[in-house]
């Protein structure tokens, strides 16, 4: 980690307090007053930079989820702003202070526990009205766990949809990967470590047998990135028992070549002309990949006349 003392400093064209500092999307900051959203580390304190430091340190106040968690990295970082509470259960009466604080013309800061500000941690509501209002907003960019998860996937990062914590309960969490498993594209979850497995069992029986891949501990000693279908990832977590730490789930899109709708409706329509319900599905199933459960439910609509 960079001593403070060895950080250049956040220069006003940094900023964007210079004309050149920032391009015309109307989101310069200007003198006075400014929103400043701060990613800090998610589990390894070199990864803080030379900008947050100095945007954290010139800041009139810092609003932070919990002040013991960012006070160790203030001091670790020889910083003295004042912190004040932002979190869930105090954000509606903080948010027109901190609003109030800014069109004075003070710099807060907001960082979250740790990795970038909204991304699964308070700050939206905090920049749509900071945006409605008319007050500067800017922010100083770092790591964040699902983008780090992504890229060392080795799954397709072109397109990817970022959903989120999975529901802790296996019906609510199927119809939040139902909703995500449309998507053509990767799919990223955060998880929790004694849940993993049921996770990635919910995760199979609705979306198939997905390439995937299991990160861990991302910056940390520990750090893991697990590889491998679905089914192979399920199979070690049961065998080695659950994993120790923080997790991104991070699923492949369907295979180019799965069976569209229309594929599996006439698939099915053919295999009800001389099978039951049951031995259909079975059939289209493995002869598609598409999940039993999803192709038996749809067998069940067509079997009963559904469009
Ligand atoms: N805002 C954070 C970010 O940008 O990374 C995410 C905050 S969210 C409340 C916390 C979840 O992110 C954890 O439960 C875990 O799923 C994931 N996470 C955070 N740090 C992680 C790490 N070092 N390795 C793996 N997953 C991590």
């Amino acid at each position: 980690m960079p001593k403070p003392s060895q950080s250049p400093p956040l220069s006003k064209r940094d900023l964007g307090q210079e004309p050149g500092g920032s391009d015309s999307g109307g989101s310069a900051v200007g003198a006075g007053g400014c929103l400043i959203l701060v990613a800090t580390p998610i589990g390894n304190l070199g990864d803080i930079s030379a900008r947050a430091l100095e945007g954290l340190r010139d800041a009139d106040l810092i609003a932070c989820e919990d002040s013991r968690v960012t006070g160790k990295l203030l001091r670790h970082a020889g910083i003295d702003t004042k912190l004040v509470a932002y979190h869930d259960h105090n954000a509606a009466e903080m948010r027109p202070k901190l609003l109030g604080r800014i069109a004075a013309g003070a710099r807060v800061a907001l960082v979250s526990d740790a990795g970038t500000p909204l991304i699964s941690d308070p700050g939206y509501k905090l920049v749509q009205e900071a945006v409605a209002a008319g007050l500067n907003v800017t922010m100083l960019p770092g790591p964040s766990a699902p983008i780090m998860a992504l890229a060392l996937s080795g799954l397709p990062s072109d397109r990817f949809l970022f959903a989120g914590f999975l529901p802790p309960k296996s019906a609510a969490r199927r119809g939040a990967i139902q909703e995500a498993a449309r998507a053509p594209v990767t799919l990223i979850f955060f998880e929790t470590a004694p849940r993993l497995v049921e996770s990635l069992g919910d995760l199979q029986a609705v979306l198939g047998d997905r390439p995937a891949a299991v990160a861990r501990e991302l910056t940390k000693l520990f750090e893991e990135v697990r590889r491998g279908r679905l089914s192979e990832l399920i199979a070690h977590y049961k065998e080695q028992g659950p994993p120790k730490g923080e997790i991104v789930l991070v699923v492949g899109p369907p295979a180019e070549d799965a069976a569209t709708e229309a594929d599996l409706d006439a698939l099915l329509a053919g295999a009800l002309q001389s099978m039951s319900v049951k031995d259909a599905a079975a059939t289209v199933s493995a002869a598609t990949g598409r999940p039993k459960r999803e192709v038996y439910a749809r067998a069940l609509e067509l079997g009963r006349g559904g469009a």
